[in-house]
């Protein structure tokens, strides 16, 4: 008896593993013809600074999937099969393109920011990408601004440093995202001079009631101080948040008490109606 329920264990096991493996098929497939089918768009958030009233400083684009029988589709959903898949490349590829383009219509000339998968640092080309994407655009590269994680500086970490400064020497914008999750070793700083350090969504969303998050945060702007560079608060959404981050020293800020992510048109109007 005891060996049946096993077995059986065993089947529904490997049968949900099977279900989970053909769903990914079935996701990668459709997401080959999402950049054709134009179902990918991308939404900008605000990044608003501290110390000028209501004054946009930017936008990051964040990528959504309409697609025609699921509907929306988040990034958490979509952008891990893309890389597992190697359709992150075309992916990154759409990204940059397409934020580079709407930046150019933007009446504020404000900056976009652009996340790149780490799998993005494999391919010899992503310079030359970036490069395409803003000499057919026409963006001035100043307003350009990457995205990128820890783990870029984790693997391969001389190779991928050369690659951020050809980025840079582009005149591209460099941002650490997340940063105070993973393995956050102050060392990375040493490695590259980065524009901005983006403070992970979760120490915001903790420090009212954790000590710790508020030292981290308190660690993280007092080190970026002396090191001269720009602090983002991301996933700020309370006033009190917003007073509170101020307090402590971070000047740029992102989250749904400013604006939630966006279509490009419809930027505007968010505007006139905040959180
Ligand atoms: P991220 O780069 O850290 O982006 C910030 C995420 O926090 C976004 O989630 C944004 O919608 C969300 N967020 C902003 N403000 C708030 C807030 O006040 N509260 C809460 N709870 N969340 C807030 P989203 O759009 O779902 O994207 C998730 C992640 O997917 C991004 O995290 C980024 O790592 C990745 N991603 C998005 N677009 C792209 C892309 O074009 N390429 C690549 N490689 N990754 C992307
Ligand atoms: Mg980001
Ligand atoms: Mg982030
Ligand atoms: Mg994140």
């Amino acid at each position: 008896e005891a060996k049946r329920n096993g077995r059986n264990r065993y089947e529904h096991f490997t049968l949900a593993m099977d279900d989970v493996a053909r769903s990914r098929r079935v996701i990668e497939n459709d997401l080959r013809e999402a950049i054709s089918g134009r179902q990918l768009r991308l939404y900008y958030q605000p990044i608003t600074d501290g110390e000028a009233v209501q004054s946009i400083i930017g936008y990051e684009a964040l990528m959504r999937w309409h697609h025609p029988v699921k509907g929306l589709i988040m990034p958490n959903d979509f952008i891990p099969i893309a890389e597992e898949s190697g359709l992150i490349h075309m992916l990154g590829a759409y990204a940059l393109y397409e934020a580079c383009r709407e930046a150019t219509t933007w009446e504020g000339k404000q900056s976009v920011s652009v996340n790149l998968s780490p799998l993005q640092f494999k391919n010899s080309s992503l310079v030359s990408v970036v490069e395409a994407a803003l000499r057919d655009s026409g963006l001035d590269p100043s307003r350009l601004e990457v995205e990128i994680t820890e783990s870029v500086l984790l693997d391969d970490s001389l190779g991928n440093i050369r690659t951020l400064e050809s980025l840079k020497k582009l005149g591209v914008q460099i941002a650490l995202d997340d940063f105070g999750t993973g393995y956050s070793s102050l060392s990375y700083l040493r490695s590259f001079p980065f524009d901005k350090i983006k403070i992970d969504k979760s120490f915001i969303n903790d420090m009212g009631d954790s000590r710790e998050a508020l030292a981290i945060i308190r660690a993280i702007t007092g080190m970026s101080r002396s090191l001269d560079i720009q602090i983002t608060a991301e996933g700020v959404e309370s006033s009190e948040q917003f007073a509170k981050l101020r307090e402590e020293g971070c000047t740029l800020f992102q989250g749904y008490y400013f604006g939630r992510p966006q279509p490009s048109e419809l930027r505007l109007k968010a505007l006139d109606n905040p959180a």
